[in-house]
């Protein structure tokens, strides 16, 4: 292979003596002669400051590239480091994230963050809408006169909430029982999708408007969507909305229609 006088230059930087063919000299005896014979270190000839400095140039440029390729190299070999590293998700690494979380402004208003109770491993997950006053102080989910409605529709399943894993859309009280913003529900809806992950429910039944529509990306009211078998887009899991239990202590004449939803899930859980 030709090398110019730019790369000579720069093989002699790094030490490569240049070696080159013997050219035809007039009377020179070609038969018989060795490889070795063949070549010789090149004569030296004059090296310009432009072919040096360009010489110079295209070194550093080499260099620089080599550079970057290790730091690359060495960046994914830090990520594949880091992957193997994390931790699995654990119910303890969740609990103390959400302990400790400021993702939104209610960590500033909150007794307690409430994380969710019951039976980690149960086939059904009932999802509602977000810590009351009484859950606050509580740290439990449902603790309230909601709690003792949503008692008596897992009765009517023939369970109890020992039986069931009972989580909110989002852990912390908004003051005044006031709606979560969506601002708050997005900081707050990774720790959710993490719990129905690691409990792997048959059937989530969500309690609410606000629950229902976040789980199924929907707009739709309630009473559309209630009653209803979807799929929990995430995690592929069968969904059933019905209405609230606060809403039920609002409006009693509701508990036929969320009766009927309930013996739809029961079905389902019959089926599964
Ligand atoms: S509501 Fe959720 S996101 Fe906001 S501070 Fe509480 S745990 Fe964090």
């Amino acid at each position: 292979m030709a090398v110019n006088a730019r790369q000579k230059v720069i093989l002699r930087t790094m030490g490569i003596p240049v070696w080159a063919a013997h050219r035809d000299i007039p009377g020179q005896k070609k038969d018989n002669e060795s490889t070795e014979q063949l070549f010789e270190p090149e004569t030296e000839r004059p090296i310009t400051p432009e072919i040096r400095r360009e010489a110079s140039q295209e070194l550093e440029q080499k260099t620089e590239q080599k550079t970057e390729q290790k730091t690359e190299q060495n960046r994914a070999l830090r990520a594949d480091q880091k992957i193997e590293r994390a931790p699995a998700d654990s119910w303890s690494l969740l609990q103390d994230q959400v302990n400790g979380c400021t993702n939104c402004e209610l960590n500033l208003s909150r007794t307690n963050p409430v994380f969710g109770v019951g039976n980690k491993q149960a086939s059904l997950m009932i999802v509602g809408e977000a810590p009351g006053h009484d859950e606050d102080l509580k740290a439990e989910p449902f603790v309230g006169e909601a709690g003792h409605v949503l008692d008596q529709m897992l009765f009517s399943l023939g369970l109890s909430r020992y039986d069931v894993y009972i989580a909110n859309i989002i852990k912390c009280h908004p003051p005044n029982n006031r709606k979560p913003l969506a601002s708050e529900i997005e900081a707050c809806s990774d720790y959710l999708l993490r719990q129905i992950n690691l409990v792997k429910p048959r059937l989530i039944l969500t309690v609410g408007a606000v629950s229902t529509k976040k789980l199924l990306h929907s707009r739709e009211l309630i009473s559309e969507l209630r009653g209803k078998v979807f799929t929990h887009q995430e995690s592929s899991i069968p969904l059933v909305p019905t209405y609230h239990p606060a809403y039920l202590l609002r409006k009693p004449t509701e508990k036929r229609t969320v009766w009927r939803d309930l013996l739809l899930v029961k079905k389902m859980m019959a089926e599964s």
